[in-house]
């Protein structure tokens, strides 16, 4: 544990010492990528907690997946010890279902409702038809409810309720949200049930990386938010310890054309002089973009680390790089698939996690289904869920007369390595593991320390960073990503700009963004321009790698022989 009490704030910057010991009231922390917002954020509990005698059980800190949440309460452990454990730490989605199984009589459930998986709702819509209040009531017959309904019924009670609304507002008194760029507006309604007008409120976000306005994300909630709130305290963060002198130059001027933040500055607070350029590599096909990945892993791991014998450290961080330290970012998820080919090949193990809810992949619903059936079972969870994929992949060998086969043994190993980390980290809490199943995204189920590369979608990486990071598929196209015969609008294409600015803002000491001249896309292959983002980027900033050059006679002799 840190020493709480004076020295609590000495790791901070004074900027963030400001924001991490503002008194009460509304405050929102505007914030760029890698200026120490979670780090703020667990400081500004810790000081409240050891400094201003506010008690961890009336703190509610809310983030947006379930991995962000168990880091904050990492975090949260080292500096203030056991007691962190009464904070309440989760996502919008945990926080709406303790809510609704707090209060489930008075929403007309029972104390153990479930949350509808794929099937229940494919059985309730082929039943329901058009029909939304008989597909509701459809679910409600087997005590079931939808995903969406977690946050719709508990601001439903709310509403319902000054009294419910009065008692929550005095259990959490202080309450902390991350990422607050992208709250929707049922979100945005249970906050404002949650917190009074001038309450202890701290939003903490970046307008500049509202990227999920796809899922209903409005970054005029953050935008107004001191509208909403009455004599909200505004602190902004400047000072980036994330990322290399160059990326941070080159995402800056990125972003320029789009940003929503009036006078952006973010200041490198990583100044050395030999730090590498951005890497470019103008990939002749999406193959030879895969070889480029490969080739320079190989060299990064394997010659690094060898290097780090004699050099030690090159800008003051060791140089020794693991497979765990790096990322390929792409925009959509079809991208990666030559990508984990070159790296099988290559022997290079991988981690893919995409933003898309984990109840959405093929395979995952039924093993939940299995390890439902077979709850009592002895073994651990992680151990359960490997012998329920067992089960499925032998039943789903045999092929049914009705086509319930419909999931396949590829999908459901997939499903099980995507699992287990997560069932690891439930301890052997079956339902906290199938609820998190329910509602949390395949990115959950990342594990920051499995050897190997991460290959993640740009939305699935927001709030991470690693040494090295590839940006791949930085074409017209895929950023901004267009469909055959449709232009995005501005606000589209601002969008992708913003996401293109998280992808690269995600890299600490190395940056490699590449584009193919061919590719196929909506079952063509056609010709690619890079991304028109890149253009706004100083060439300066730039090496640029794989230039056709001519091979040196020596390279051509020694292949003669
Ligand atoms: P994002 O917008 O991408 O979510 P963030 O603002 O939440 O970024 P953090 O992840 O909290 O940024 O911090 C980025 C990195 O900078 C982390 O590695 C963190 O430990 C480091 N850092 C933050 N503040 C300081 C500081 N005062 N001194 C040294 N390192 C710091
Ligand atoms: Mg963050």
């Amino acid at each position: 544990m840190e020493e709480v009490g004076t020295g609590l704030l000495d790791r901070l910057d004074a900027m963030q010492r400001v924001a991490a010991s503002a008194p009460g009231g509304p405050l929102l922390i505007v914030a760029g990528p890698g200026t120490g917002k979670t780090r703020t954020l667990t400081h500004r509990i810790a000081y409240l907690c050891a400094e201003l005698n506010v008690f961890p059980e009336q703190c509610l800190a809310i983030t947006f997946t379930r991995r962000a949440a168990e880091e904050l309460r990492h975090r949260l452990d080292g500096l203030l010890g056991p007691v962190a454990e009464d904070v309440t730490v989760g996502t919008f989605h945990s926080l709406g279902l303790a809510i609704l199984r707090e209060n489930a009589a008075a929403a007309g459930l029972p104390a153990d409702f479930r949350i509808a998986d794929d099937a229940d709702r494919a059985a309730a819509r082929a039943e329901a038809g058009d029909d939304p209040d008989r597909y509701t009531a459809l679910l409600r017959k087997q005590d079931l409810v939808d995903l969406d309904e977690l946050l719709t019924l508990p601001v439903a009670l709310l509403k319902a309720d000054k009294k419910l609304v009065r008692d929550y507002r005095e259990r959490w008194r202080w309450i902390f949200v991350d990422e607050y760029q992208d709250v929707d507006a049922v979100q945005y309604d249970l906050l404002r049930l949650l917190s009074p007008a001038d309450g202890n409120l701290c939003a903490i976000g970046d307008p500049d990386q509202a990227i999920y306005s796809f899922r209903g994300a409005d970054v005029g909630y953050f935008l107004r938010f001191s509208q909403d709130f009455t004599d909200a305290r505004l602190v902004r963060l400047n000072r980036n310890y994330r990322s290399s002198a160059p990326i941070l130059a080159a995402a800056v001027q990125a972003i320029a054309p789009s940003s929503l933040v009036r006078g952006r500055r973010l200041d490198p607070a990583r100044l050395d002089p030999e730090a590498p350029l951005v890497g470019r590599y103008p990939a002749a096909s999406v193959a030879d973009e895969a070889d480029f990945v490969v080739r320079t892993i190989d060299e990064l791991v394997g010659g690094l680390s060898h290097r780090s014998l004699d050099s030690g450290r090159i800008d003051g961080r060791s140089t020794t790089l693991s497979f765990s330290d790096i990322a390929v970012l792409y925009r959509t998820d079809a991208q990666a698939a030559p990508i984990v080919d070159a790296l099988a090949r290559a022997n290079i193990p991988v981690q893919k996690r995409s933003h898309d809810r984990l109840r959405d992949r093929p395979g995952v619903t039924a093993i939940a289904r299995e390890l439902r059936h077979a709850d009592g079972l002895d073994g651990s969870l992680p151990a359960r869920v490997r012998l329920a994929g067992q089960v499925l992949a032998e039943r789903f060998a045999v092929p049914t007369l009705d086509g319930a086969a419909a999931v396949r043994p590829e999908d459901v190993r997939t499903a099980v390595d995507l699992l287990t980390p997560l069932a690891r980290r439930c301890g052997d809490d079956l339902g906290l593991f199938l609820s998190q199943l329910a509602t949390g995204a395949e990115v959950d189920a990342l594990d920051p320390r499995a050897e190997a590369v991460t290959l993640l979608t740009l939305h699935a990486a927001k709030g991470l960073e690693f040494p090295v990071v590839f940006l791949v598929g930085a074409e017209d196209g895929l950023l901004p990503l267009r469909w055959p015969g449709t232009e995005p609008d501005d606000d589209a294409v601002a969008e992708e700009r913003r996401l293109f600015f998280v992808g690269l803002t995600r890299a600490q000491d190395r940056l490699y963004v590449s584009h193919a001249a061919r590719r196929v896309r909506h079952g063509s292959e056609r010709e690619c321009r890079p991304s028109p983002f890149l253009d706004v980027i100083d060439a300066g900033l730039f090496e640029r790698f794989g230039e056709t050059e001519p091979r040196r006679p020596k390279d051509r002799q020694l292949r003669l022989i």
